[in-house]
């Protein structure tokens, strides 16, 4: 039986006094669910602030994104040691965003994936594929083939350290949510690709839907067999919202 999960990401969104607005509201309606894994991704600048307001709520805390290298000569960029120094727990590899408009590809999202893995961060391994890509009836090869660099980089065993979401690009921020069947055919192409693999490694992956999550398409969504939570962008800034979808799971 695999755990239902949440992840709010919150993308380049917030400031102090919104983030704490935010928690104060939020904090309280997550503190009463039980069984479900909660995290929140805030941008770098806040990480340390959502990491104190976080302290003994249960709910975890992820960044972004990361660098590959540990240190050294790359302005403007973060490495997986400060972002585990700074208590996150997770780490979004691969999201579309970072491959559409800062040009990641298959195998930079691979290494990616195998830093944070080595650095002790769960990695969240961001897949899916574009609207003309599902128009020309690609999407499985797509979504496979960004699974097959992170698989020939870290191995089954690697992949099944982190977390997987399905993100099909059309349906970010769009307000055009995946339909339950066609979400749920995805995951189950995805954990057959991984059974192909390890069949127990597949069965216990968790595998979260993403792309214009809401509270009234959460249930239907998370009730499908392989669909094991949620990442959530637009939603997990609003308080009432990002509870009744973690409620929902
Ligand atoms: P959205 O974003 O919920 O606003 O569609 C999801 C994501 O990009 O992770």
């Amino acid at each position: 039986m695999r755990r239902k999960r949440v992840i709010g990401n919150w993308k380049m969104n917030g400031s102090l006094a919104a983030n704490r607005a935010l928690l104060e509201e939020l904090l309280p309606q997550l503190a009463v669910l039980e069984g479900v894994e909660l995290a929140v991704c805030p941008p770098f600048p806040y990480l340390a602030q959502v990491a104190a307001r976080l302290e003994g709520s249960g709910v975890a805390l992820g960044a972004q994104n990361l660098n590959v290298a540990d240190k050294g000569a790359f302005t403007g960029e973060v490495g997986a040691g400060m972002l585990r120094e700074l208590g996150c727990h997770y780490v979004l590899v691969g999201h579309s965003e970072r491959r559409s408009l800062y040009g990641e590809g298959d195998e930079v999202v691979a290494e990616k994936f195998a830093t944070a893995l080595r650095a002790g961060l769960v990695p969240v391994l961001c897949v899916g594929e574009t609207q003309a890509q599902r128009r020309q009836g690609q999407t499985e090869q797509v979504v496979s083939a960004q699974l097959q660099a992170v698989l020939r980089r870290s191995g089954v065993q690697g992949l099944a350290a982190g977390l997987i979401a399905y993100e099909p690009v059309w349906a970010i921020g769009t307000g055009e949510t995946a339909s339950p069947e066609q979400a749920q055919a995805v995951h189950r192409h995805i954990r057959a690709l991984l059974a192909q693999h390890d069949p127990v490694q597949a069965e216990a992956m968790p595998i979260l839907y993403g792309g214009s999550v809401k509270a009234d398409n959460a249930a239907a969504l998370f009730a499908q067999p392989d669909i094991d939570g949620g990442l959530i962008g637009g939603a997990s800034l609003e308080a009432a919202a990002f509870a009744a979808i973690c409620q929902a799971a």
